[in-house]
Formats: C-alpha cells, sequence, structure tokens
C-alpha cells in the first residue's frame, strides 16, 4: 500500500532531481605552481643535500602538480641548526610586541592571498573550494591572529609566573588540514618564543611551501621558521634529532605511538594529537533536519578525511527509521566530484593509499554483515573518489565501528536508554570529540559530561575557533591545541 509518507518522499525526491547546477569552477589562472619546490632552510629555499625529489600530484586529476624536495638527516641537520641559530641570534631577545607584529603580519598577508592559497588546497589535497576557501584559510588567518595577541601579553596567560621558551620546536602535520595544521602549530610556538622546524605531509605540501614564500615575504628573521619535505622518515628525523627541545604531532596513532617509544626517556616534551571515532548521539527529541544537516557536515564534510569526524551515529529506536530515511534524501542530494567547483559538496580522496584503505574498510563491513547504502551520485573517470556510505546492521564489536576509517563512511546503530549510548559512545580507544543532538539543555550536559572526548557539541558538529582548546583523551593523544591551553606547551613555566 502506498502511504502518504511514500508519496511525500517520491515528491521530495522528484524536487532535487530536477535541480542540476551547472558547473561553476574557481579559476587557478592567478595561482602559480613552480615545477620544483627546494627546501626553506635559513630563509631561503635550498638544495636537498641528496638532491633527491618526489612527486605531488593532484588527487581528482592524479596529474603531477610539482616536483617536492625530500628532506634526508642532513638536511633535517641543516634545519635545525638554522632554528637554534635563529633562536640564539633573534627570537629569544625579541619583545612579546615584536614578535607579535610579525604573526600579525603572517595573518594579514593569508588574508590578501587567500584566494591563492585555497585553489593551491583543493588542487592539491582534493577537499571542496568552498571547504579550503570558507574554513581552511580563514580558520588559519585566525590562528596567527588570536596568537599575536597573546605574544605580549604572556605574562597574564600564567599569572605569577614567568615564561621561558623551550627553544627550537619540530612539528610534524597531516594532510587533511595542511595550511590550517601549520597555523595550529606555528603561531602558538611563534608567539611564546620558540622558533620551528615543520614538515608537511608527502602528498600535500604545496600550500606550505606557499607559506614558507610568504614567511620569506613577510620578512622574518631568517630561520625563525623552516619548512622541510618529505615522507615518514623525514619527521622520524626531526623526531629523533637532538637539538629539537619540543615535538609537537599531529597524526595517526599508529604514527603518534611510535613517536612516544622514540621519545621516552629523552625528557623532550611533546603533545599528539591522533585519530578519533567520534559518536554523533541524536536523541528521539532532537529536531530531525537539522540533526541530517549535523550529521552529513559531521561525515562527509572534507571526505571524512577529519580526526574529529562524526563517524559513528547512534539513533535512539523510535526515531531511527524517519531519521535515515531522511539522511538517505539528503545525500542524494550531495555533489561528489571537482574540488575546484564551487558547487562540490565532496571532494576527492586525499592519495591513491587512502582510497584503498577505505574501499578495504567498507569491504570489512561487508564481510562482517553490515548492509551498505551509497549515494546514487555519478563519480569522476580519473582521480580518486568514495561515495558517501552508510554501514547498518553493525555491532559494537565489528572493525569499521571500533577503527578510525578516515573518510566518508557512516556506522549506525540504535539505542534505547542514555545509559546504553553512554556506554556504547565511550567503547572505542579513541576520545578526540562527540556530538549531542536534543531539545533538552538538561540533557546536553548530563551526557556531554560522561562522553570521554576532549571536544562534545550540541546540535551542531565540527565547529572550531582558535580561542577554544582542541584535543584528546586515550588514544586520541595528548596536550592540547588552541586557545590559552595551546600556549602551554611550549613554555617553561618559571
Ligand atoms: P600519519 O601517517 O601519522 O602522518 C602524519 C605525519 O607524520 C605526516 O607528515 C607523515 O609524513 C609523518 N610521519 C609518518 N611516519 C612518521 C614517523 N615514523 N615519524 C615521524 N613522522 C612520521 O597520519 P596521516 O595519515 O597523514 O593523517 C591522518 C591521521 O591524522 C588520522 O589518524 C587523523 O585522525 C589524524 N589527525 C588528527 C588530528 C587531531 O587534531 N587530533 C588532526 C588531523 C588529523 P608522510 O605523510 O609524508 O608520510
Ligand atoms: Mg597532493
Amino acid at each position: 500500500m502506498i502511504t502518504d509518507k511514500d508519496i511525500q518522499k517520491k515528491q521530495r525526491l522528484d524536487f532535487t532531481s530536477a535541480w542540476t547546477y551547472d558547473p561553476a569552477p574557481e579559476s587557478s589562472d592567478h595561482v602559480t605552481i613552480s615545477d620544483k619546490y627546494d627546501l626553506f632552510i635559513g630563509g631561503k629555499f635550498v638544495e636537498p643535500v641528496s638532491g633527491t625529489y618526489f612527486a605531488t600530484v593532484s588527487p581528482s586529476t592524479e596529474k603531477k602538480l610539482a616536483d617536492v624536495a625530500e628532506a634526508g638527516e642532513k638536511d633535517v641537520d641543516n634545519a635545525v641548526k638554522a632554528a637554534r641559530t635563529a633562536y640564539d641570534t633573534y627570537w629569544k631577545k625579541m619583545s612579546g610586541r615584536d614578535r607579535g607584529k610579525y604573526i600579525y603580519r603572517i595573518a594579514r598577508m593569508i588574508q590578501e592571498r587567500a584566494r591563492e592559497f585555497a585553489v593551491i588546497e583543493s588542487m592539491d589535497g582534493g577537499k571542496p573550494i568552498r571547504e579550503s576557501r570558507d574554513v581552511d584559510v580563514p580558520l588559519a588567518a585566525a590562528h596567527y591572529f588570536y596568537y599575536a595577541g597573546w605574544a605580549d601579553k604572556l605574562d597574564y596567560a600564567f599569572p605569577g609566573r614567568k615564561t621561558q621558551p623551550r627553544g627550537v620546536a619540530g612539528q610534524i602535520i597531516p594532510w587533511n588540514f595542511p595550511l590550517l595544521m601549520a597555523a595550529w602549530k606555528i603561531a602558538p610556538a611563534l608567539a611564546t618564543g620558540n622558533t620551528v622546524v615543520l614538515k608537511p605531509a608527502e602528498t600535500t605540501p604545496l600550500t606550505s611551501l606557499k607559506l614558507a614564500e610568504l614567511i620569506r615575504d613577510a620578512d622574518l628573521p631568517p630561520g625563525v621558521v623552516n619548512i622541510i619535505t618529505g615522507a615518514g622518515q623525514t619527521g622520524s628525523a626531526i623526531v629523533n634529532h637532538p637539538g629539537v627541545d619540543k615535538i609537537a604531532f599531529t597524526g595517526s596513532t599508529q604514527v603518534g605511538k611510535l613517536i612516544q617509544k622514540s621519545l621516552a626517556g629523552t625528557g623532550k616534551p611533546y603533545t599528539l594529537e591522533l585519530g578519533g571515532k567520534a559518536a554523533n548521539i541524536v536523541f528521539e527529541d532532537a529536531a530531525l533536519d537539522q540533526a541530517v544537516e549535523g550529521i552529513v557536515n559531521g561525515i562527509f564534510f572534507n571526505q571524512g578525511h577529519v580526526c574529529c569526524a562524526g563517524s559513528r551515529l547512534f539513533v535512539q529506536e523510535g526515531i531511527a527509521d524517519a531519521l535515515i530515511g531522511k539522511l538517505k534524501d539528503r545525500m542524494e542530494t550531495l555533489i561528489v566530484g571537482d574540488p575546484l567547483d564551487k558547487n562540490t559538496d565532496i571532494g576527492a580522496i586525499n592519495s591513491r593509499a587512502q582510497l584503498d584503505t577505505i574501499n578495504g574498510y567498507i569491504e570489512t563491513g561487508l564481510n562482517e554483515g553490515a548492509d551498505i547504502y551509497q549515494c546514487k551520485c555519478d563519480l569522476p573517470s580519473s582521480g580518486y573518489w568514495v561515495k558517501p556510505t552508510l554501514l547498518t546492521g553493525v555491532s559494537q564489536s565489528h572493525r569499521v565501528v571500533q577503527e578510525e576509517i578516515f573518510g566518508p563512511v557512516l556506522t549506525i546503530q540504535t539505542f534505547r536508554t542514555p545509559a546504553e549510548v553512554i556506554e556504547k559512545a565511550n567503547n572505542t580507544p579513541y576520545g578526540l570529540s562527540g556530538g549531542i543532538w536534543t531539545d533538552k539543555g538538561a540533557k546536553i550536559f548530563k551526557i556531554s559530561t560522561k562522553i570521554r572526548s576532549g571536544v562534545v557539541w550540541a546540535n551542531t558538529f565540527n565547529k572550531f575557533d582558535p580561542t577554544s582548546p582542541f584535543g584528546g583523551y586515550k588514544e586520541s593523544g595528548m596536550g592540547r591545541e588552541g586557545g590559552l591551553h595551546g600556549l602551554l606547551p611550549y613554555v617553561e613555566l618559571i
């Protein structure tokens, strides 16, 4: 029997499929990408000692964008020495007020060149231009503005104490928010008087290299910021260099554990921002359409390449069918494709390796007995793509529920009581973030205090602000970045 609900659903689908958008590509004419990039050490671009370069490709076209230098141990050593000289010669002697001026300059220059950074981020990493333009680049600038403000106010940050910089900070970042992660690392380090050796991820080096050009143009004293490219071995050489006084790492839990092991016993302080498997919890009294937007934003934003992605959905039993129906309808309206098209909601998967990982997890989910729903969208013929995916019929013990997939794949489970969902939400090795959707403020407070995660959003998801600390519990890492808390790892209090 055809019910009113079926008719309404059909009307909704007819309505959405009646509309298609003409392509609205962002121009890349104003962007200059060199054929070859060297290492930024001591304020200049220098060739790597080994003479080795590797290619960075666009994941949406699979075409090479540039060759990038691979830093070996000798290059890491040169970068650390340049950072040490800059620390002793200029940076530790400079007043906070003057350091702040340089950081403000970086912020303003990022704003001036925002379009260029956004386009390069989308070309090199695959994320939709709407995100790089509206999220990555403005938030990166905001981070420099925020920490510039702290540079001459450190006495107020830690009342009654004096701060001393740690010296040379070694910083290693992942590929999901390249320019933003560089800002999370560089801005607080400079504000507190440290100098920096930073390594971006192998697949997304270009905005860090453009940032190196910007830092050179901003006239920062040479060696205050050094940016060296390379793969895992370059990162490892930074971690193990005896001249580095502090390590800041964002990346996978697996590599975080390796770093922890290599630093054990050295006394070198470190912060680790690692993986996540966030629970996004929807109660029966939630505003469903709003929750659907939050779920879509939580897992499909940036192709699910988000450490705090809402990758596990928990729906209260009474609304499960209605909510999942609405979610499927919404998924059919998502546009997957060219990252430079302003209509695109979901861009390319960052690399072939990550594509294989995500497809491997989808297969694992099916082998474990999950049911799959993927949106019917067409995918481009070249590049790395995954359709937004739901896995239902899963349980706590399934690997797809326990492990970080880092792609646009959402597992869905139901629950009856708050106690049950708290137990399930906390039952993973991770604890980075979470979300709650309900009409009741009291429920928000009650549940959020019991979720063992660094961030819990209420009736929203994936909201960031430089003034707010961010970081994980359990295997999601240690230490906090952002806000006042983000200053602490870069200073010794005396
Ligand atoms: P990854 O493989 O751990 O890599 C992170 C960075 O570490 C890259 O620059 C990588 O270089 C480098 N690296 C690899 N092996 C290393 C080693 N042995 N020693 C030192 N450095 C090494 O992580 P990813 O795949 O790039 O990023 C995804 C992960 O980051 C996810 O797990 C995600 O949850 C996490 N993440 C966490 C946060 C947070 O704030 N908690 C934020 C963003 C991402 P190459 O890439 O060149 O190999
Ligand atoms: Mg790339």
